[in-house]
C-alpha cells in the first residue's frame, strides 16, 4: 500500500485516493445496490468464516438452552394444535373459552337414574373438547371460542369417542333406542340428537317406563 492509497474500514478494500474511498463507502450504505463494494477473496472468506462461527455458536446455545426444559417437564409437551375434531367439536389444550355455559343431563332407565361418566370430552394431559363433563353430576360444560348452538347428538359423539370412557351412551341406554325426551319438564317429540344444549337446560332421557315425575330443572349453583 502506497502513502496515497486509502483503505475501507468496512471491507478492507483499497482505493487510490480519498474521493474514490468516499464513493466506495457510500456504496456500503446502499445495501441492495448492485454496485457492491469490491471485496477481496480472502476477506470474503473471512466474513463467511465469521458467519459460520456465529451460526455454530447460536445453534450450540439453542441446543443447550433447550436441554433443561426437556429434562424438567415431566409430562409430554402439550400440543398447541387441536387434535381429533369430532363433529366440528374441537379439542383445545386450554379451558377458559369465550363462550361458557352449562346444561344438565339426566338419564333414567326403568325409572332409575343412571350415572353419566366424568371426563367425557377430556383427554388427560392433552386437551378438552368444547363439550365435556368434569364429574358425574350430569352437568355438561359447553366451552367454545364462539357462541354456537351445540346439540345433545354432538355431546354423545364426543362421549363415545373419548378414549377410556365407559360406559358408552349406547351401553347406558339400550343402544339409544326408543328414548323419550324431556326438556325443562316438557316432553318433546324431536329426536334426542337434535336437542340444543342451551344454558341451564335440564334435559332428561327416559328409557322404559316414565317415572311419575321427571326433573324439570337443575340446581347449577354458581355454574
Ligand atoms: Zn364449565
Ligand atoms: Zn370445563
Amino acid at each position: 500500500m502506497t502513502d496515497t492509497e486509502k483503505k475501507c474500514d468496512i471491507c478492507g478494500g483499497r482505493f487510490e485516493n480519498s474521493d474514490k474511498l468516499a464513493q466506495h463507502i457510500e456504496s456500503h450504505k446502499e445495501k441492495n445496490s448492485k454496485e457492491r463494494p469490491k471485496v477481496s477473496k480472502s476477506s470474503r472468506y473471512k466474513a463467511t468464516g465469521i458467519a459460520a462461527a456465529v451460526a455454530v455458536v447460536i445453534v450450540t446455545m439453542v441446543y443447550f438452552s433447550d436441554m433443561p426444559s426437556t429434562t424438567i417437564v415431566p409430562t409430554p409437551a402439550v400440543s398447541s394444535v387441536p387434535t381429533g375434531t369430532i363433529q366440528g367439536i374441537q379439542c383445545d389444550p386450554m379451558e377458559g373459552s369465550f363462550y361458557h355455559v352449562h346444561a344438565h343431563l339426566d338419564i333414567i332407565v326403568d325409572s332409575k337414574q343412571v350415572t353419566i361418566p366424568a371426563g367425557i370430552g377430556i383427554k388427560s394431559n392433552e386437551c378438552l373438547y368444547w363439550l365435556h363433563t368434569h364429574n358425574t353430576s350430569g352437568v355438561i360444560h359447553i366451552e367454545s371460542p364462539a357462541q354456537t348452538t351445540f346439540t345433545l347428538g354432538q355431546f354423545i359423539q364426543v362421549w363415545d369417542n373419548t378414549p377410556g370412557i365407559s360406559p358408552t351412551f349406547e351401553d347406558l341406554t339400550r343402544g339409544g333406542k326408543d328414548l323419550k325426551v324431556f326438556v325443562n319438564g316438557t316432553e318433546v317429540n324431536t329426536s334426542y340428537g337434535t336437542i340444543p344444549l342451551s344454558a341451564h337446560d335440564e334435559i332428561v332421557l327416559v328409557s322404559g317406563d316414565v317415572p311419575p315425575s321427571v326433573p324439570s330443572s337443575y340446581e347449577f349453583g354458581g355454574l
